[in-house]
This record gives structure tokens, sequence and C-alpha cells, in this order.
């Protein structure tokens, strides 16, 4: 079916593949490479040495990203189309998949450290849509409404990343409250008690997007976990007050869901280890979940399983029918990582 436009399958499900550069570690004791890309004939090969033999992989995606490709590049050509799409009143969502690494929370939020003020050319997705959306808004001279939503999905249990400390999930105080996953009774799901920041200007969801990211990190230390095997979701509802012709007004609703995923080696090694069984299967489930509805969405095979994971509930509204997915596989270019690489180019080549 790769031969057929999005519109021809009438799916909005798009694949893309981005491979990071070596890290100056692995360049200084010279890791061999084993992917190369081609970004005009969107296709990446990997070559795995078995027995002596070399074995030649190729794949198709919708848009390749070599490992020399920039974080502005990679926005204009796969985010931005989407940005416009929400502004016109679509739900969609962008994830990032890969083993631990490769570069999820580089492609997402970016590297390196936000001066002031000053806007990073490292910065990821997550800021450059802030700033488009804003940048559009403001061009279009439309009245709108916006508020964001920061949550860490982990061992099946949702904490708020934006919740003051005191009602925070990780104190695990049941009298204060607690963050859960509700039916609207009408097909939808939302989350009780979850903060909503109500915002309006850019540096607002800036200053938003790092309190949640430290908290993010002061939460891994606190309960010794691992950002590897959480899941967080950043999402920017917007409301925009419209005139149609007759005068008459409306309100175009849109959402976009920002999501870097837990590592998916957490698939494959799954918990074989004494007590990580549970934690290891319950993160199996949100990834593999998320792997079964996008391929039932894919191949319009029916029955979608948007229920048997809490992340897929979370964002089943952003799922299917009039919506907008991107899946941006990261890889390492790294010999010693081929085995984790193939099983994602397989991941997200079934997605397609
Ligand atoms: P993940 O979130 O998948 O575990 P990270 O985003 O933390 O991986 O990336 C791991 C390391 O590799 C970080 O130091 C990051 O800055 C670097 N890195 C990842 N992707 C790129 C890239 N495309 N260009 C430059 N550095 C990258
Ligand atoms: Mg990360």
């Amino acid at each position: 079916n790769s031969n057929k436009s999005d519109k021809d399958r009438g799916v909005n499900v798009q694949v893309l593949l981005r491979c990071r550069p070596l890290s100056e570690d692995e360049r200084r004791v010279n890791t061999p490479v084993v992917i190369s890309c081609n970004e005009n004939r969107r296709e990446v090969s990997a070559v795995q040495v078995v027995a002596n033999k070399h074995i030649d992989r190729t794949y198709n995606f919708d848009k390749v990203f070599s490992s020399t490709s920039q974080q502005s590049e990679l926005y204009d050509k796969a985010i931005s189309p989407i940005v416009h799409e929400v502004l016109e009143g679509y739900n969609c969502t962008v994830f990032a998949y890969g083993q631990t690494g490769t570069g999820k929370t580089y492609t997402m939020e970016g590297g390196g450290r936000k001066k002031n003020g000053e806007f990073p050319s490292d910065a990821g997705v997550i800021p450059r849509a802030v700033k488009h959306i804003f940048e559009i808004l403001e061009a279009q001279n439309v009245e709108y409404n916006m508020n964001v939503t920061f949550l860490e999905l982990y061992n099946e249990e949702i904490t708020d990343l934006l919740a003051p400390e005191e009602t925070s999930k990780f104190v695990d105080d049941k009298s204060k409250k607690p963050i859960a996953l509700m039916e609207d009774g009408k097909g939808g799901v939302f989350v009780r008690g979850l903060e909503e920041e109500i915002v309006s200007t850019a540096n607002e969801i800036y200053k938003i997007l790092e309190k949640g990211s430290a908290k993010r990190r002061t939460a891994e230390t606190l309960l010794n976990k691992q950002s590897s095997r959480s899941h967080s979701i950043f999402a920017i509802t917007i409301h925009i007050k419209e005139c149609t012709p007759g005068g008459e007004e409306m309100i175009k609703c849109g959402k976009l869901n920002l999501v870097d995923l837990a590592g998916s080696e957490n698939i494959s090694r799954s918990g074989a280890r004494e007590g990580r069984a549970r934690e290891a299967g319950e993160i199996n489930k949100s990834l593999l979940t998320l792997g079964r509805v996008i391929n039932a969405l894919v191949d319009h095979s029916g029955h979608v399983p948007y229920r048997d994971s809490k992340l897929t509930r979370l964002l089943r509204d952003s799922l299917g029918g009039k919506t907008k997915t991107c899946i941006i596989a990261t890889i390492s270019p790294s010999i010693h990582c081929v085995e984790e690489t193939l099983s994602t180019l397989d991941y997200a080549h079934r997605a397609k």
C-alpha cells in the first residue's frame, strides 16, 4: 500500500524515520555505522551481520530524515502541515517512537539549555509548534483561547506534570485530587483532576514545558524510575472563534498531542527480570496496543482496540476518524543497536 497516497488510502497516518548522528563518544571509538538513509528515495537500509553474512534490509517511509537533518527541517517538512490541520479544527497527534537514546526527547523537546528569551536552533517539535501556532493566530487576527496539559503515564498510572506540588500524583495522597481516567458517557474519556493551564503567549508555554520537564526529572529521582519507561503527553487545545458567512458565531476546536513514548526496548526485552515483570508488562501494553490501534486504523480492519491501554484510551479522540497521526521513529546508526533498530523499523513500517 506504500505507493498510494494518504488520500487514496483514506488514512491519515504518516510514518517518518529519523536517524541520529553518532555521538562524540561513539565517534571516538570508531563505532561502525550500519544505517544508510536516502532522503530523496525515502529509504532506510540497515546492514546486519549474521554468521559472517551481510543481510541488507531496506524500508520505505513517508519521509526519511538522515543523521545530518536539522530540527528546523523536520519541523518544516513534517510538523508544520499538521499544525495547520490543528488550526483547521482537527485533532492531531505526533509520536516519537524508538529505543532509548535514539533522539525521541531531542526531537520532541530539543537539546541543550534553553536560554532566557532565546530560541535555540536545536529547539524541538514542541517549542516550534507553539511558536508557529501563535504566529498563525496572530496573523489571522482571530479571537481564540488556548490551554495546555502535560502528563506522564508510567506503569499505566497518570502523573500530572503541571499540578501544584501538594496535589501531585506522586505524593500519592488519596484525599487530594487523585488523577483518574474517566469515561464521559459519550464514548470519550477525560482525565479527572488534570491541570489545564490557560495560556496566551508562547513564553507562558515555554515556562510550562520547562516546569513539567523539571518535574518529570524530580519524580524520576524520587521514585527511582526512568523516563525511558514512561510516556509523556503534552497537549495543546485551541478554540478559535469564527463567523460564518451568515454572521453566526462558531467555535472551531483543534487539539495537538505531542507524545514522547517510552523506550521501545521495553517491548522486546520484556519483563523477564525479577520485579520488573509487571512494569514491563504494563509498558508493553501501551506500546503494543498503540501499534495494534494504528494497524487497525491503517488496515480498516474493523475493531480498534482503544480500550486495551491507558495511552490509547487517553488519545482516543485524536486517533482515527477525522484526525491526523504522525509517528516519528527514531533510530541509532550504530552497529551495537542494530537489533533494536530493526525492531523499530519493523514496528514503524507495519504502521504504514
Ligand atoms: P531518547 O529520548 O530517545 O532516549 P535523547 O533525545 O535523550 O534520546 O537523545 C540521546 C542523545 O543523543 C542526547 O544527548 C541527544 O542530544 C542526542 N541526539 C539525539 N538525536 C540527535 C540528533 N538528531 N542530532 C544531534 N543529537 C542528537
Ligand atoms: Mg527521552
